[in-house]
């Protein structure tokens, strides 16, 4: 399932290529995804449109409009982007494909549809249902202790399922929040308000940089957006507990222990972890 960081750096490899673009035609082939759909959308605010720049919120990516239109899309569990050559044949469960002038495609395609791709009208987005009890995002400057401290202050949560909480902050999949408290040196089972304030800095810094640190080794799988069919590169990053129970700790040597938090497998190291 793609996380925060595929999100990301597929904007960020979409981004050189669908900017200043304009949108000739669109061809939706098969509107059953999540949401159905909505044709008309497409017709009436994106085709002809050039897409001005391109945003991410949480795993949502936006093409804003030149006419203030956005397209969103989700990628859901299996969704992908590709752009083609017009003459590249249609692979089975492709749902849209944007025509764009240099006789190239964007194709948005998902097997399992749990994705979404949908218009929002000029004007709208700020009002958009979809982001409306969305937190913060962990990699932006409203994610920092002096923000957080008393959200955390108020919740019995064990702090792994406070951090997957969208309603907390956005896209910390399961992967990173093991990884972070690891690097943060918290049991993912501690309560969030018992975080004294050391922990939670490292808490906030860790989540940041190991989010970064993905993003960062997907960027060698920028070319993924030119080939739809490539496998992103993110299994490459280099996990330092997450799926490596009964193995040694890298930092102290201890064995790495696996329990189960909310129907989540859950990593962590008893000696490095408090
Ligand atoms: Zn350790």
């Amino acid at each position: 399932m793609p996380e925060l960081p595929e999100v990301e750096t597929l904007r960020r490899g979409i981004k050189s290529f669908l900017i200043n673009k304009t949108i000739e035609s669109v061809n939706i082939i098969d509107r059953r995804l999540r949401w159905p759909i909505i044709p008309e959308h497409f017709f009436t605010w994106v085709v002809g449109k050039k897409v001005a720049r391109i945003t991410r919120r949480a795993k949502y990516l936006l093409w804003h409009l030149e006419n203030d239109a956005v397209v969103v899309i989700h990628l859901g569990m299996s969704g992908r982007l590709g752009l083609f050559e017009n003459s590249a044949p249609i692979e089975k469960h492709t749902h849209v494909i944007f025509q764009l002038r240099e006789r190239m495609q964007v194709r948005f395609r998902d097997p399992r549809r749990f994705g979404l791709i949908e218009v929002v009208p000029p004007g709208q987005i700020k009002s958009y249902i979809r982001f409306k009890n969305l937190g913060v995002e962990p990699l932006s400057a409203a994610f920092a202790v002096n923000k957080v401290t008393n959200v955390l202050k108020k919740s019995k949560k064990p702090i792994k399922n406070w951090i997957m909480d969208a309603q907390n902050i956005v896209g910390v999949g399961n992967i990173y929040a093991n990884e972070a408290l690891f690097f943060a040196g918290i049991h993912p089972t501690r309560p969030a308000h018992s975080l004294k304030s050391d922990e939670q800095r490292r808490l906030v810094q860790s989540v940041k940089s190991v989010l970064t640190t993905a993003i960062k080794m997907g960027g060698t799988t920028l070319n993924d957006f030119r080939n739809a069919r490539s496998e992103p590169g993110f299994f490459q990053l280099e996990l330092a507990v997450y799926q490596r129970s009964g193995q040694a700790c890298h930092s102290c040597g201890a064995t790495i222990e696996r329990i189960v938090m909310s129907g989540r497998s859950t990593f962590y190291c008893p000696s490095c972890q408090h």
